[in-house]
């Protein structure tokens, strides 16, 4: 769209104006008026009215027209001019409209059951229009005033949905100013780097003529207490946000120890108790174990109580990544599969997965407040020591208000809406696993513990072949299968009408083998039964135009 793109070139714009560091009367009234409300932008808005109502619908007006290449559209963005003068609004909303709002990805699709950010309840992006008018700043009370209250309400039903303390210590602790019982970050990666930065300051503290690991850093730290190192452990299907969590925290990547996994992927406990010998043999100290309430790649949950008794004699920090499955804590009949996390020392919850709040609202929930003065900062012109400044616990500084939107949602839907959701939705995982096990085709991987599973296309023949056929065959089958599931998915995508994402996991069935699976995450509520059995048929034909379907059929015949 050149036209638009002309608009964008200084050498195309009028010269005079260029220079003029003090604007003429009429172009300043035109910038005054940017910020002044009912001044115009109707385009944009009937846009917004259109997209905010409906976006499905929205993002579907392409629908079943393949996805355009990423190489061309990318022709549209290739200037890097920041426009001297302003565009006329009407070109700047067409360009947004043509050349970008097109192209995004339906998310919010029934038919999208890939990822863990999937639909939102409607009453979302009004509220998020309002949050953005009012643009209050969660860091400090100055700017935030009632949603810092707002927000400390909403962090206690969290601690209450996973610690279920009495009325005593909320009214202790609740309004608290000097501690936590939770912060809100951005999402699960910092909620993970905020806990092992309170468990990393803490294992440390101020000691003899040493004044603890905050001040003078790990490099004294581990001399004073004579450790060679510090690690941290959790099973290899531990988060990647972990990784760069003992990067940043300069404890360095080898210090995150992956324990193996069984074959429902949970963390094997005797592979763990021999890493932890591994460890004192060499004198590093463990750190944290890390338990996973509902893993990224399969949905697995750990051994909650058995991590929490480990943690305990080994006297270290136990934390549990519920950053997607926690939500299911509000489903009484699921919230069993979490026994233990109750005892856990931090929590991550990311409200932006299964609490369906727009991105931006992940909580590390601590279950002593105290633990938040191993992090607590201030600095006189903004979050003041003493006061109740939001500001004072978090990793981030400036910081919107996502927490209106998980209290819109807890109020509006009710926490046995919520559960009705969660309930639904593992009830729906656990109806496709069945399907795919009706299917000659297909194999199902992982078996759904939460509303999440994997699975693969794998022709009848093949199966057979890498069940009873010679050795010498088999590595050869697994890398077609595995390559011919990798085409399978980024056909889906690129056809545009229906989306899973891949992975690849090393199930026990399968000798541990690297194996690419398609995974399901059924977070929708609006995907139905029909929409999933319609995939299935999708899929069976995409593979059959893959060009790995034909070698692989050469294979075995
Ligand atoms: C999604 C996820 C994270 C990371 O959360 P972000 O919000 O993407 O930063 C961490 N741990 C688990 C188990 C997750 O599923």
């Amino acid at each position: 769209m050149l036209y638009f793109l002309d608009g964008l070139n200084p050498d195309e714009a009028d010269k005079s104006a260029l220079h003029t560091s003090c604007p003429d009367g009429q172009e300043w009234q035109a910038l005054l008026d940017q910020f002044i409300p009912h001044a115009g932008e109707e385009e944009l808005l009937e846009l917004e009215t259109s997209i905010a109502g409906d976006p499905v619908t929205y993002c579907q007006h392409e629908l079943n027209k393949p996805v355009h290449e990423l190489a061309e559209l990318e022709k549209q963005f290739t200037s890097v001019i920041i426009p001297e003068l302003p565009v006329d609004s009407g070109t700047y909303v067409r360009h947004l409209s043509e050349d970008v709002l097109n192209h995004v990805v339906p998310v919010s699709s029934p038919t999208f059951v890939g990822h863990m950010t999937s639909a939102l309840p409607k009453h979302l992006p009004a509220l998020g229009k309002i949050l953005t008018a009012l643009n209050q700043n969660l860091v400090k009370l100055e700017t935030s005033h009632v949603l810092t209250a707002l927000e400390r309400q909403v962090l206690g039903m969290m601690h209450k949905l996973v610690y279920n303390r009495d009325d005593d210590f909320y009214q202790q602790w609740l309004h608290n100013g000097n501690h936590a019982l939770a912060t809100f970050c951005s999402g699960g990666t910092l909620a993970n780097l905020t806990a092992m930065w309170a468990c990393r300051n803490q294992l440390m503290p101020a000691n003899g003529d040493f004044a603890g690991l905050a001040r003078e850093g790990l490099a004294r730290g581990l001399i004073h207490y004579g450790y060679n190192g510090l690690a941290i452990l959790v099973s290899e299907l531990g988060h990647y946000s972990l990784k760069k969590t003992v990067d940043v925290l300069g404890l360095g990547q080898d210090a995150l120890v992956k324990v193996a996994t069984d074959r429902n992927g949970r963390i094997c406990i005797d592979a763990l108790l021999t890493q932890l010998q591994n460890l004192r043999q060499r004198n590093i100290k463990p750190m944290a174990i890390v338990g996973i309430a509902g893993s990224t790649e399969t949905g697995s949950i750990d051994p909650l109580n058995v991590l929490a008794d480990i943690a305990e004699q080994e006297q270290c920090h136990f934390h549990v990544d519920a950053a997607w499955g926690g939500a299911s804590l509000l489903s009484e009949r699921y919230r069993h599969l979490f026994d233990g996390i109750e005892r856990a020392d931090t929590v991550t919850i990311d409200a932006h997965k299964q609490m369906y709040v727009p991105m931006g609202a992940g909580v590390v929930l601590f279950r002593q407040p105290t633990l938040t003065d191993a992090i607590a900062q201030h600095a006189n012109y903004i979050v003041r020591k003493d006061s109740k400044d939001l500001g004072r616990h978090t990793l981030e500084g400036s910081r919107s208000a996502m927490s209106l939107m998980l209290h819109s949602n807890f109020h509006l839907l009710g926490r046995r809406g919520f559960a009705h959701l969660i309930d639904a939705s593992i009830e729906k995982a656990r109806q496709f696993a069945d399907l795919i096990r009706q299917q000659e085709d297909f194999e199902l991987i992982s078996e759904p513990q939460l509303c999440l599973l994997t699975y693969r296309y794998v022709p009848s023949m093949v199966l057979q072949a890498l069940r009873e056929g010679p050795e010498s065959a088999k590595q050869k089958l697994h890398d077609m299968l595995n390559a011919l599931n990798q085409n399978i998915q980024a056909m889906q995508w690129t056809a545009g009408k229906t989306f899973v994402s891949r992975t690849s996991i090393n199930p026990a069935q399968w000798n541990r083998q690297p194996t690419t699976v398609l995974r399901v995450v059924l977070a929708n509520p609006l995907t139905t039964p029909e929409i999933l059995e319609d995939m299935l048929e999708e899929q069976r034909q995409l593979a059959l135009q893959s060009p790995f379907w034909q070698t692989l059929q050469d294979l075995v015949s």
